[in-house]
């Protein structure tokens, strides 16, 4: 088995048929990344009026996992202000993913199935909605696909990081951004879109998470994306937890930016303010971003080119292994220790 050189998260190509409820449309599949950061700063109350509701399946987790993804959803909880409308369901199993039992009754939490399994080498973790409530387009449950490989040797951080990643996509942050996405249960939809096209590349433009980000001084019509129109582009933001770039693995817990948080916002929530992470978006390369003592380490995808892109990005030299940065290519004797001597 090989161990993760880094955490994607990959939102699949939905089928109508798992959408169910005649979801007449996909999301697009997409690759993207994940990782880093600080850690989400700790303002939110201590009885948050949202709450989400884990429900654990497939392969068990240590208790110490179980632990941090428990507390990645009290810290996601955290950042949301308005209540959860209760709401009276009948979904059967399988409805939004084959795994999933049966929603009966009536809901009274968001529920988020955190599913444990084997999905290969590459992607490590996928998180999506499943039905919406009506008139809101708010979700009523989702689901966490975590892989089992790898995870014994997840450095808990990570592990926080990709969580909190995942559950913001349940809530809806990257994949709840398409009218074709936004189909409530009683199959219709608001014909929302808060992406559009601008040349070549997409932009995110519903009002809230726009003012934030030109309130940390972004500029543009919008706020750049990745191709897959569910991260912000990890160009302009660098290290957050909503950033796309693949390589973007810090061993911190990336910072929920106020965009992030405006992104909640503009989906309908209420958001608790003070739980904001301390962030700045980056002057320059994401490479400044660090100098300028604002954010971690930013790795490129695919790791930095050689020892010389490293030292310049503020990486602390040598490399070892088992950190982000490291790569066996830059480790001439093998011995765990990359960029030895500063080259
Ligand atoms: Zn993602």
């Amino acid at each position: 088995m090989r161990a993760p050189s880094r955490w994607f998260s990959l939102r699949f190509p939905l089928t109508p048929g798992r959408w169910g409820r005649g979801r007449a449309a996909f999301l697009r599949g997409l690759l993207a990344g994940l990782l880093c950061g600080l850690t989400v700063a700790g303002a939110a109350p201590a009885q948050s009026p949202f709450q989400i509701e884990l429900r654990l399946l497939g392969r068990p987790l240590t208790a110490g996992q179980q632990a941090t993804v428990r507390e990645a959803a009290r810290q996601v909880s955290g950042l949301i202000a308005s209540p959860f409308v209760p709401v009276r369901v009948n979904i059967p199993a399988g409805d939004c993913d084959r795994r999933l039992p049966a929603v009966q009754g009536t809901v009274r939490n968001l529920i988020v199935f955190v599913v444990v399994r084997d999905l290969g080498d590459d992607v490590y973790a996928t998180g999506m909605p499943c039905d919406l409530q009506d008139r809101t387009y708010l979700p009523i449950y989702g689901v966490v696909d975590l892989n089992s490989r790898g995870l014994t040797d997840l450095p808990r951080v990570d592990l926080l990081d990709t969580m909190l990643h995942e559950l913001l996509h349940v809530l809806g942050v990257g994949t709840l951004w398409e009218a074709d996405s936004r189909v409530s249960r009683n199959g219709e939809t608001d014909g929302r879109s808060f992406i559009r096209r601008d040349g070549r590349s997409l932009v995110y433009t519903a009002p809230r998470a726009v003012a934030a980000y030109r309130a940390l001084g972004g500029r543009g019509r919008g706020i750049p994306l990745d191709p897959d129109g569910g991260h912000w582009d990890g160009r302009a933001v660098c290290a957050e937890i909503l950033s796309g770039s693949a390589g973007n693995f810090t061993g911190r817990v990336n910072p929920v930016s106020p965009v992030t948080l405006a992104a909640l916002e503009d989906l309908g929530y209420r958001v608790n303010l003070l739980a904001a992470s301390r962030y700045a978006l980056p002057r320059g390369s994401c490479a400044a971003q660090l100098r300028d003592g604002s954010g971690p380490l930013w790795v490129p995808t695919g790791g930095f080119a050689g020892c010389a892109a490293a030292r310049s990005a503020g990486a602390t030299l040598p490399l070892r292994r088992g950190e982000p940065a490291y790569r066996p290519e830059l480790d001439g004797d093998g011995d765990g220790l990359a960029c030895e001597g500063g080259r």
